[in-house]
């Protein structure tokens, strides 16, 4: 939704498949769904449509590729994605005469942890006279959350029903609003200063905060901690921006220590750190912002520090 505001003004062709791994093949209750949903924020926004029915992930023998090797721990995100959807698109992109593919960032400068979605792989890809783009990973995601807060209220983009949820098979594109995605989401929106169920969650915000305090009391991968603790320091550095009230219900969230909660896959992040310069040296057209906040830097700072506490805290 970020990338889609971050481009509004130009001629958008909205491209989705079915046959993802969150939109299999066999289920055509889902895809029917997704594929409403996307017709929805197309014609909300004036953008296009074009839809593929693809095997690209299916037809891959999982269990074997994800073993191939100890440097790939998920042959999906070290392997597939962005690299995947470049060659989907490559048959719409010569019918109908597009530019350039956007693949809205999962991730940012700032978690420097290496999968295969990223602007020095995307931004490498090139086909026929077709460039791919590596979008808006300048952002985080709670700085993403900002954008569309802003640009809804100072723009005057209708809100967007903001689809998230991991469990897109069995909730359709209704969130759950209690899975790491759907709880990250209200909370980085209630750190934006937006009601988040204007944007498509439907819970009260002290159940987002009750269900994320759960989530916590568990040990979980490091990048949503990674996100959690974004939105914590941003909220505490903006304290006086929210009402007593949001505070109020915010209150457990603010006095989580996060640098206490178990995270599961220690061995596998610090084994996939990497500095961003050394990519730039291999692809220097790719250059990185000068401008990086220091702010953010403090998130990468607290939460690797979290990674390299004892696991007896
Ligand atoms: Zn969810």
């Amino acid at each position: 939704t970020s990338s889609l505001f971050n481009h509004n003004d130009e001629s958008l062709l909205l491209i989705t498949a079915w046959g993802q791994q969150d939109t299999p093949l066999s289920d055509a209750e889902s895809w029917k769904s997704r594929k409403k949903h996307v017709e929805e924020v197309a014609s909300l926004y004036g953008h296009d449509t074009s839809f593929i029915k693809s095997n690209y992930s299916e037809f891959l023998n999982w269990p074997v590729v994800n073993f191939l090797s100890p440097e790939l721990p998920a042959w999906r995100i070290y392997a597939v994605d962005g690299i995947g959807w470049a060659g989907l698109v490559a048959p719409i992109f010569f019918a109908k005469n597009c530019s350039a593919l956007y693949i809205a960032s999962a991730n940012s400068w700032y978690y420097s942890y290496i999968d295969c979605i990223n602007p020095f792989v995307d931004n490498s890809i090139r086909f026929g006279n077709y460039r791919v783009l590596h979008d808006q990973f300048e952002c985080t995601r709670l700085d993403k959350a900002l954008f569309i807060a802003r640009a809804c209220e100072k723009k005057g983009f209708k809100k967007p029903h903001i689809k998230v949820c991991q469990f897109t098979s069995t909730f359709g594109d209704i969130n759950c609003c209690a899975c790491k995605k759907c709880l990250l989401t209200m909370l980085e929106l209630c750190a934006a200063g937006a009601n988040h169920r204007e944007y498509g969650f439907n819970v009260s915000l002290a159940t987002a905060v009750k269900r994320s305090m759960h989530l916590l009391r568990r040990p979980i991968d490091y990048e949503p901690l990674w996100h959690f603790m974004d939105i914590q320091l941003t909220i505490k550095r903006n304290i006086k921006k929210y009402s007593r009230s949001t505070i109020a219900k915010l209150t457990p969230f603010l006095k989580r220590n996060l640098l206490k909660v178990q995270i599961r896959n220690t061995e596998q992040i610090v084994k996939s750190k990497v500095d961003w310069n050394d990519f730039s040296k291999i692809v220097p057209s790719v250059v990185i912002p000068s401008d990086l906040l220091d702010e953010k830097w403090e998130v990468e700072r607290r939460a690797s520090a979290a990674l390299n506490r004892p696991w007896s805290l």
